[in-house]
Parts: C-alpha cells; structure tokens; sequence
C-alpha cells in the first residue's frame, strides 16, 4: 500500500506546447502567492468568499475558460487541466466560482447575445451574481426532457410556475437557472426554454419572486438542498439564453461541463482519502487483516484507474478539443468508487461507525459516508453514464424510447 499514502504532488503530466506555457505562468505565479493559500480560510459557498478566491480572482485564475474580454483566459479544456494540475502539484486550491462559473457562464458564452455575456458574466465573476439550478422535477430527473414547469410569455417577461426539487446550494443564491416548458404543443424536447431568474433576495432574506424555497433535511442533519415552488415567478424575456423553445440544447452545454470534470486533477481528492484512511487502519491496527487489506489495496488500484482515465480525457481534448462521452465513464468510475471508500471507511471504523443521534456531530468518515451515497445520482445517475458509454462509446442499439 506504500505507493497509495504518496502524496498527490506526483502528478506529472506534459501537456504539449500550449498548455505548458500556461502551466509555467501557473507554477512561477504559485511560487510566489502559494503561501497566502494557507493562511485565509475560505467561506465556502455557492461561490465560495474569502482573501484567496479574491487574489485568484485578481490574478486572473478563475473562469479560465471563459473569453479574455470577460476576465477569462480563453483556455481550452487541456490548458485549463493543466493550469488545475499546476495548484494540485502546489497543494492549494483553486475554487470554482460554483455553478454560475461552471454550468451557467459555458451556456451564456455558447448560447447567448452579446448582450446577454456583458450583462451576465461579470456578475458571476464579481461574486453578485450566485445561481441555484432548477432543473430536476417530482417526475423529470434521468428524463430531464420531461419538466412540466411552464412559463407563459406576457408581454416582455416570462412568467414561470411550477415545482423543483434538489435545488443544490439554494441558502445563498441570487439567481436561479431554470428549464420550464414555453410551448406545451411542441415536441418533448423543443417547447423547453432556459431561463435565468431573479430570486430577488436580500442578503440571507427568502426569495419574494414568487418563489419558495423549502429545505430538505437530509440523513446527516444538514438541508443542502431545497424543494422550490415557482408561483408566477418572473423573468424578462431577455433572461432565456438561446432563445424561446431552445432550452434543451442550451442545457445540454450545461451538463456537458457538469460531466467534463477536471480531468487531471479528479483522482487527487480519492487519493489524499484513500491514504487518511490507510492511516486510519494502521492506527486502529487493522493493516494486518487479509480482507480488509484486500479492499484498500482495490481501492488503490481504483483510484488509479481514475487517474489514467483523465488521461484518456486529456488525449480526447488534444485530439478533438471536446472530452467527448470520456467524460461518462469518469463519472461512473469516481462516484462509485467514492461510494464504495465510504462503505470501506464505515468496514474501518468497525462499531465506533455506528455511533450517530441527537446532539452527536458526525466524524469525517461518518459525514463523508452519508454524503457518498449522492455522488452516483447527481448530474446524472451511474446508470445513465453506463447508457451513454454503451450507446456512444460501445456503439450499443440505442434505449428503446417511450416516444
Ligand atoms: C446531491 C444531489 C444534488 C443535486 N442537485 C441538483 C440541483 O442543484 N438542481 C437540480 O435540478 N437537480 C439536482 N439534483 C437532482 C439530480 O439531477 C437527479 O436526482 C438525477 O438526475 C436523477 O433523477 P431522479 O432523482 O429523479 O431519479 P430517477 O430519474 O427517477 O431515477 C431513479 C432510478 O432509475 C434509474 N434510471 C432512470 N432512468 C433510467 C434509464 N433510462 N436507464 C437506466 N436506469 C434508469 C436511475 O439511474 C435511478 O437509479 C441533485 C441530486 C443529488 C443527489
């Protein structure tokens, strides 16, 4: 098990011409600013706050693949996975600015006017600007396609009604963006419009938009996510990003960057668990165990699967500039084995995992357990990356559809 308690920093990757000289500017830049990293604890967050999102933000290392014009870099995916590499070998952050950097900007910059990119982008790069998404619905989640949420045109505005539900990091959220059906005659997947909205919130105050944001209390304790209930809901028309009856194809662009992932970087996070938890073992005197030795020594082999899947994207990126269906068997790969090093950890603590009730605060491996059993259902289920990986990659018959 020596090589899985290495750390991370062993990332070494030749990115090709352009991204090295990218990665240089990153590594002369974290030579220099790297130590500020580790004396400002950031407020995590829909976008997190703090001193060191703010002297990234300054220098220019957030947003990288966004237009120069609107303070991007213009990167494409492999300089920007090996600008990621470069803070992952410096062993120091680099937050994103949630899911307006990652799903909303892409889709703006794809999809949207000019217009709409000088008015929205430096919202979210600035921080005003924090968006929850509602996409999923009581009966659209795997079939996205199917969002009874409706939004009726009246005069310049949209008026937007109906109910969502897992909205992601609502408690800080300004602005909501959202797939409602604007045309009930149109084929399934043509009468979606996509549409950012204004929560119209204060600070921490509840939205008044006509919307209702009521928290979900999971099995941790926590409420992460929020059901939310559109009643006339208001939005002006020039809020819908590619146009009326376009919206599945401007949220394509949006799970497209949900699936993309950081390629070269998504094994670290697995690794630097993996060895907490051998060192876990050892203290609790269990590294002599066949089974249990057996188990992490998978769990090692898995995370490496994992890196060298990202290297696969990467090939894919430099082949084509796109991470392609790639990205799917990531997903598959990282959130189950994050699942199953849950499952592992519990196996680790042995009785002490049972410990939880009134008053009691979660350990780590206990918090991080609960939180593992999400990773295989958001931004698309394990089983929805296998139908993509048979269809796309294998070149399996297509599902058979309902329509
Ligand atoms: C932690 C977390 C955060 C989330 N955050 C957000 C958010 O911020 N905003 C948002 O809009 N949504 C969010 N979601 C919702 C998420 O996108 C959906 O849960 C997901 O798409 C699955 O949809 P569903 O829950 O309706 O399950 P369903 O689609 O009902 O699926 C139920 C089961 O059937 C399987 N299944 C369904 N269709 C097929 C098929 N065609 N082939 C094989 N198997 C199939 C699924 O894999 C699953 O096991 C979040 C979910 C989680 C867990």
């Amino acid at each position: 098990m020596s090589r899985a308690t290495r750390s991370p920093a062993r990332t070494e990757v030749d990115f090709g011409p352009p991204a090295r000289a990218v990665a240089e500017e990153a590594r002369a830049w974290l030579a220099d600013n790297a130590h500020e990293a580790a004396s400002h604890g950031e407020v995590r967050g829909i976008t997190p706050k703090g001193a060191w999102t703010d002297t990234l933000r300054e220098a220019r290392w957030l947003c990288l693949g966004w237009p120069e014009a609107f303070g991007g870099r213009g990167l494409s995916g492999l300089e920007a996975a090996a600008v990621d590499a470069e803070f992952a070998r410096a062993g120091v952050p680099r937050p994103t600015l949630g899911m307006g950097e990652s799903l909303v900007g892409p889709a703006v910059i794809v999809h949207g006017t000019d217009e709409q990119k000088a008015r929205f982008l430096p919202r979210i790069l600035d921080g005003t600007d924090r968006y929850c998404q509602g996409f999923s619905e009581p009966d659209a989640g795997s079939d996205l396609a199917n969002v009874q949420t409706m939004g009726v045109v009246d005069g310049d505005e949209l008026v937007i009604t109906g109910q969502k539900v897992w909205t992601s990091w609502y408690w800080d959220a300004t602005m909501l963006f959202c797939l409602c059906r604007t045309d009930r005659e149109a084929a399934k997947h043509d009468g979606i419009s996509y549409v950012l909205v204004p929560l119209d919130r204060d600070g921490a105050d509840a939205p008044r938009n006509g919307i209702e944001l009521r928290p979900l209390r999971q099995i941790g304790g926590d409420a992460h996510f929020a059901e939310t209930f559109l009643d006339g809901a208001r939005a002006p028309l020039d809020n819908v990003i590619g146009g009326l009856g376009n919206g599945w194809k401007v949220s394509k662009t949006t799970l497209g960057n949900e699936r993309g992932g950081s390629a070269a970087t998504q094994h670290v996070r697995f690794e630097v668990a993996l060895r907490k938890l051998v060192d876990e073992a050892r203290r609790r005197g269990r590294t002599d165990e066949p089974v249990l030795r057996q188990r992490l020594a998978a769990a090692h082999t898995r995370v490496e699967l994992i890196r060298f899947g990202g290297l696969r994207t990467l090939a894919a990126l430099v082949d084509t500039g796109d991470p392609g269906p790639t990205a799917s068997i990531a997903k598959m790969l990282w959130s189950e084995l994050h699942r199953d090093l849950g499952e592992l950890a519990l196996d680790v603590l042995g009785p002490d995992a049972t410990v939880v009730g009134e008053g009691y605060r979660l350990d780590r491996w206990q918090a991080d357990f609960f939180g593992s059993r999400s990773s295989t259902i958001w931004g698309g289920t394990a089983e929805i990356q296998r139908n993509i990986v048979g269809e796309r990659v294998l070149g399996l018959p297509r599902e058979p559809t309902a329509e």
